[in-house]
């Protein structure tokens, strides 16, 4: 072997070999924001006229029994947007020849995550919808959303995924859900940096977002501009509004729409970074 040139060696110690580090001592957590999955995760329903999604379902092969007397196994049978899951541009007629989801770059499944913490407002109003200017109020806060990176809006909805009926929330009038306008969809869409939104709800749109103009604002213009969604996502309540890097992982369905995924955060806790290295 021979030695490597300086142009082609590491800059300083090597970078993972620190993430390494630092998730050991715990100066990084390892966030889980995918709902689990099972029988029991709330799925999306769509008015009696139109296809419907399949909630998850189990099918065992074996299990330690004639049927294989060493292993445990299962099929299972799930919808694309069922429980934790990643839109792909092609999902939406507006994307219809954009990206499926095993197309989506795997550079971009990880990549940092803004969050946008609107709990107090849908806990008075389920049906609130975030506006330009409360993203343009966190930039004034925090700085600009990050290029290539997420916008999660936090709004405590996942305090009620144990269920279907509360986390649909439904009435005579269609279910009430939280989302984004649709002047804010189309600013996130076509004017921000972000790849994809990621929400706590069953989708991207808010539950009234059928009867907006166009409908279902958030997948017509973040799919048609070759943007993502993530849904279902919990925990979201233990990520800094700035600095968390997501990975995400949809399954790489070819000419699928989406995928269930199990979405991780690293988030760097305060007072333990830089820790590594000093404990024993
Ligand atoms: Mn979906």
């Amino acid at each position: 072997m021979s030695e490597p040139t300086a142009a082609a060696a590491p800059a300083s110690p090597s970078v993972l070999a620190a993430l390494v580090a630092e998730l050991s001592s715990g100066g990084i957590e390892v966030v889980d924001l995918t709902a689990p999955l099972s029988s029991g995760t709330p799925v999306l329903r769509l008015p009696p006229e139109f296809g419907q999604t399949q909630v998850f379902e189990l099918e065992e092969i074996s299990r330690y029994d004639d049927r294989g007397p060493a292993w445990y196994w299962n099929n299972f049978r799930s919808g694309e947007h069922t429980g934790t899951h990643f839109d792909a541009p092609n999902h939406w007629v507006t994307g219809k020849d954009l990206a499926d989801i095993a197309s989506v770059p795997a550079r971009q499944l990880v990549a940092p995550a803004a969050v946008l913490d609107v709990t107090d407002e849908v806990a008075k109003d389920p049906d609130f919808l975030v506006e330009v200017e409360h993203i343009e109020a966190w930039q004034d806060r925090h700085g600009a959303l990050p290029d290539g990176g997420w916008l999660f809006v936090r709004t405590g909805w996942s305090s009620r995924s144990h269920a279907q009926e509360p986390f649909l929330n439904a009435d005579a009038n269609g279910p009430h859900t939280p989302g984004l306008s649709v002047a804010c969809a189309r600013w996130v869409a076509e004017e921000s940096p972000v790849t994809g939104l990621g929400v706590e709800t069953v989708g991207t749109d808010a539950g009234a977002a059928h009867g907006f103009d166009p409908a279902f604002p958030c997948h017509s213009y973040l799919m048609g501009s070759g943007k993502y969604g993530l849904t279902q996502l919990q925990n979201l309540d233990r990520l800094p509004s700035t600095g968390a890097v997501v990975i995400a992982g949809p399954l790489p369905i070819v000419s699928g729409s989406g995928a269930p995924a199990r979405v991780l955060a690293l988030v760097e806790r305060t007072g333990r970074t830089g820790q590594a290295g000093r404990t024993s």
